[in-house]
């Protein structure tokens, strides 16, 4: 079937995302001992603008969710929706900074690869060990729990299962929760991705949700993008939604969300700390700055919060 074939389409964009990453990781644009574990290196060079748009990317998630952990004193659970090979679990148990549970999602296939990887790695698996206590693991081919890491194979289209398995891997809907959509919303229907929305709304009173995605998808540089990624097969099947800031800022603010903000990567670009970005502008020779700049005019990181707990969370910003 078509549908089986897009979303075929859409677990391959895990290994792109991954692999990107790896690319930009071995150059310097930032440190990360782990991913080199889940894919390969990239067969062919990446360009320097793609490598700043991941940078610009990884950082503002990054100080997003770390600005969560502090405000919440790691007293809090993480929720990454469409996680694919990420990587951030590990670099939270380095830093010593855990939420008392980090729980993954993906597509139970994507999940079993990583399972496997996690399994045969010793430097995947010890952080998880060493943060385990009491009865043994419990995994099998598409989930694994223990008691601060856990990784579960469902649909994000499908709610009621995907609660279910939360719920058995015991989330717990009274702790402050950070949910992390990067590139992940985009593939839904803006109706199911509405409902993703409006579900984490409902069930956490102090809650944030950390989405990144395309936006400005409607002018000629959003056409050609939306047009490379249906020649492989990729539906953006959300991408209404990705026409304007205000529209990503609306989806969350009319479902549920107390407060919102959209901001194009190039602003964020611009907000990040400067000196990091002097590194990296160092590491490659960039040709055409106006290729970055309209890369990171077609991409958008957007949050919203809900502050049961008065912790300040509307403060979080750049
Ligand atoms: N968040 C990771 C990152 O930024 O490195 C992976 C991003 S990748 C572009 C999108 C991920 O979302 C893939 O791993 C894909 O399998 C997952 N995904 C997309 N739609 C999904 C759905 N309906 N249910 C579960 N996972 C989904």
């Amino acid at each position: 079937r078509g549908v089986d074939a897009s979303d075929e389409a859409v677990r391959g964009t895990c290994d792109d995302a991954s692999i990107c990453k790896r690319f930009a990781v071995n150059i310097g644009y930032w440190v990360d001992p782990y991913i080199q574990h889940f894919v390969r290196q990239a067969k062919e060079r990446k360009a320097p603008e793609i490598s700043r748009g991941y940078y610009a990317r990884v950082r503002a998630v990054n100080q997003l969710l770390d600005a969560f952990l502090e405000r919440t004193e790691c007293n809090c659970q993480v929720i990454s929706l469409g996680a694919g090979l990420d990587t951030t679990f590990w670099r939270l148990k380095d830093e010593s900074r855990l939420p008392k549970k980090y729980f993954e999602v993906d597509f139970p296939i994507i999940v079993s690869r990583k399972i496997h990887s996690i399994k045969s790695k010793p430097p995947l698996s010890k952080p998880i060990m060493d943060t385990h206590s009491g009865q043994s693991l419990l995994i099998d081919s598409h989930s694994l729990d223990s008691c601060r890491y856990c990784i579960i194979g469902a649909d994000l289209r499908n709610l009621p299962d995907l609660e279910e398995k939360l719920r058995k891997f015991n989330l717990d809907t009274q702790l402050p929760t950070v949910l992390v959509a990067e590139c992940v919303l985009v593939y839904m229907s803006q109706e199911q991705s509405a409902n993703l929305i409006k579900w984490a709304s409902c069930k956490f009173h102090t809650a944030m949700l950390i989405n990144y995605e395309q936006v400005n998808m409607n002018d000629r540089f959003g056409q050609i993008m939306v047009e490379n990624l249906q020649r492989r097969q990729c539906h953006l099947a959300g991408v209404e939604v990705c026409q304007s800031l205000e529209s990503q800022r609306g989806r969350l603010l009319s479902n549920g969300w107390e407060n919102a903000t959209a901001l194009d990567m190039m602003k964020v670009y611009s907000s990040l700390p400067q000196n990091d970005v002097g590194r990296i502008e160092k590491l490659e020779f960039l040709d055409e700055k106006e290729l970055l700049e309209q890369l990171l005019l077609h991409y958008c990181i957007s949050w919203a919060t809900k502050d049961g707990q008065n912790l300040g969370l509307a403060e979080i910003s750049f």
